[in-house]
This record gives structure tokens, sequence and C-alpha cells, in this order.
């Protein structure tokens, strides 16, 4: 078996596994009890805090613990939203954020909010001049994500932090940075933003963990009443084991960066070299200025989804489609301006520096075996005469 779909989600590393048994076997306490079993697992989340907060640069009482990075980003821009109705909001984001970012502007814009969403060029980067134009008095928030999920291209996020508060220094900046979290070399501490969204299984944590970074005095207004958890943010049991795995994948995972990030570039440039020559395979986007961890591929006259299953059937290869919805619209890759048959023709390979170079070149083989076959059948929209 050979897995290439790290960024939908990984394995959970060996430590962090064993981290997660320890705490579900001997520090099960609920943090938020008077006894002493309490005590030492709230002191073990603090102690998590202080682990993952010195790696981004921030204080540790300025971290949230949530379940996901889809309900971080909903807490941030719904809770702003939320605090800030009565004046007239102004939000800004671009269209090539994930979902759990636009689905909920698109929300907010129903329900009558003001929202400016950026357009993205073939590279998958908006215009600073743009963004720079659209900041409002009312502005009140921007979210721009760290790295594109699907393509992997990489915003300058310190550069549109100093542009917005350059326009408006009461404008606060969300960065969704899910695909850069221990993996990308980046520090919040002289940062210019606000908000800072993670995710625990995107980096050999368990699944069900995440979290946001909030810088200190700024307010939201919670999506959920109950408990008094995470500075009254987020109620509900603190999910101790679930944060005690995240800490140790997080660990492991900033204190490898420089050399995680050279051997998933060696991997990449492999599969870009051995795939896309003469074969009428092309890079979605470009190799300077985007992840090494995403490869998004265009194999011209296949479908993305028959590869796929192509290379699971064949050999036990998992990769991903660039494509969450089947017409064509509403997509990252839309957003590029790339056309239907672009986005159904591409696959997503996820990258982890777990893989190997061997296992580059062995899917390179596969995929140039199978679409061989698959181009014998080239696609067609036609629907079959009965
Ligand atoms: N943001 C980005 C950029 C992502 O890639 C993902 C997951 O794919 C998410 C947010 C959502 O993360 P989670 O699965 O923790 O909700």
């Amino acid at each position: 078996m050979i897995y290439f779909d790290n960024c939908a989600t990984t394995k959970v590393s060996e430590n962090a596994l064993k981290e997660f048994n320890r705490i579900n076997e001997n520090l099960y306490g609920n943090p938020n009890s008077l006894n002493l079993m309490g005590v030492w697992s709230e002191n073990y989340v603090t102690d998590c805090k202080k682990t993952i907060s010195s790696f981004l640069g921030v204080n540790y009482d300025e971290l949230i613990f949530t379940s996901s990075a889809t309900e971080s980003n909903n807490m941030i821009i719904q809770g702003v939203a939320k605090f800030h109705k009565n004046k007239n909001p102004h939000f800004i984001t671009q269209k090539s954020e994930h979902p759990s970012v636009t689905e909920v502007y698109r929300f907010l814009e129903k329900e009558g909010f003001d929202i400016t969403f950026l357009p993205v060029n073939g590279l998958g980067q908006i215009d600073i001049n743009e963004l720079r134009n659209a900041i409002k008095k009312e502005t009140i928030l921007v979210s721009i994500m760290h790295i594109n999920n699907e393509t992997g291209a990489i915003f300058p996020i310190e550069e549109i932090g100093k542009t917005i508060k350059e326009v408006n220094k009461n404008t606060l900046f969300h960065v969704d940075g899910v695909q850069g979290f221990g993996k990308y070399k980046f520090s919040l501490k002289h940062s210019l933003i606000d908000f800072y969204s993670f995710s625990s299984h995107k980096i050999m944590g368990v699944k069900g963990v995440g979290g946001f970074y909030k810088g200190k005095n700024i307010n939201i207004t919670p999506l959920f009443y109950g408990g008094h958890q995470e500075n009254s943010l987020r109620p509900s049991t603190v999910n101790v084991s679930g944060i005690g795995a995240f800490t140790i994948a997080t660990k492991e995972a900033f204190s490898n960066l420089d050399e995680n990030y050279k051997k998933v570039t060696i991997i990449k440039d492999k599969l870009i070299e051995l795939c896309t020559d003469d074969n009428e395979i092309y890079l979605n986007g470009s190799v300077e200025n985007f992840s090494p961890f995403i490869l998004s591929l265009y194999v011209k006259d296949v479908r993305g989804e028959v590869l796929l299953h192509a290379l699971e059937l064949s050999k036990k290869i998992f990769v991903s489609t660039g494509t969450a919805c089947n017409n064509g619209n509403n997509n990252v890759l839309s957003t590029y301006g790339y056309d239907k048959e672009r986005l159904l023709g591409t696959i997503r390979i996820g990258i982890s520096y777990e893989n190997t170079v061997e296992e580059a070149q062995l899917l390179c083989e596969e995929i140039l075996a199978q679409i061989k076959i698959l181009r014998l059948v080239k696609p067609t929209n036609k629907k079959r005469k009965k």
C-alpha cells in the first residue's frame, strides 16, 4: 500500500498514538473537576498549550482547543460577525479558501452581512492592490489562508497582514494555517495575524482535535453555550488524550521542519520530473511559491476520479482528485481560471515526509501505465444510447 493522500489526512505517528493511549489509561480525569485527577488533567492540558504555543511564538493562554479546523474557522468568522453585528461590519476573503471559510461567508452573506470575495489569478494569488482598495472603514475581518489545500499555492501572509494594518489598523486578520502548520517555517510572533487556525490530523495527530490562536483582547461571541471551558469560548469536556497526541505530533513536526521540508521537496521534484515529461500531464500552478507537500496534476484525456480508482485497484496506491464538486463549478481550480476538462482531469498527490522516492517512482510508473489504457477510452460527456 502506498499512501499519497496526506493533505486529506495522515496516519497517526507512533509516539502520538502511544501518548493517546497513555492518557486514556492513566490521565482520564476531567480537567474541570475539582478533584486531584481533574487538576492533573488540567495541568497536562496547560502544558500541551505551552508546548504548542512555544512553536508558534505566542502565549499559551492565546490558544483555544477545538474539535477541528472547521470548527476553529467557524468560531472565528461567525464569532467576529456576531460580536460586531450592530456596527454594519464588512468582511473580505478570497475565492479559493477551504469550504470551512468560504461556506461560512456565503452563509453570512445570505444573513445580510457585507462580504467581498477577492478573485485569484492563474497561480492562485490575490492582487494586493485589489485587497488594499477593498478595505473600508467598516472592514472588521480579512480571511486569507496560508497554503491552499488543493494546489499548494502559498499566500504572502506577511505582506497581506502589513497591507491590511496599513489601510485600517482596526481590521482583524484571520489565517487558516492548516496546510502550513508544522510543515512550513513560520512564527506568529512578529506577524500581524490576529487569528490562526490549525488541525491535528494533518500532521500525524489524531482526528477530532483542532485549535486556533486568538490575539489578546480580541473579542468574539461564542457559538455554543454551556460550561466555561477554553476561556468560556468553547464549552464541552476537553479532549485530553487527543490534545496530548496532537502535542506530540506538533513536537515531532516542528522539531524536524527543515529536514521534512527538504525530504518532501525531493519527492515532489521527482514526481514532476517523471510524470510531466512528454506525457501530456501538466502541473496545476507552478513550482515556485507552491508547497512541496501538495502536487496537483492535470492528466489530459483522463478523468481524475477514474485514474484514482485505477491506481488503487492495480497497486493499492491512494491519491485524491482535485475536484470536490462533480460539475466543475465552485472549485478551487475553477477560481484559477482552468476549464471544466482540467478540473475533471486533475489528481492531487498529498506528500508526507514518510513517503519515499521509490514510492514516487512507483506512483509515476503506475500513472503512466494506467493512462495508456485509459486514454484508449477517451472521456465523453455524452450519454450512452440505450
Ligand atoms: N482548512 C484547510 C486549508 C484544510 O485543508 C482543511 C482540511 O482539509 C480544513 C481547513 C479543515 O480541517 P478539519 O478537517 O480539521 O476540519
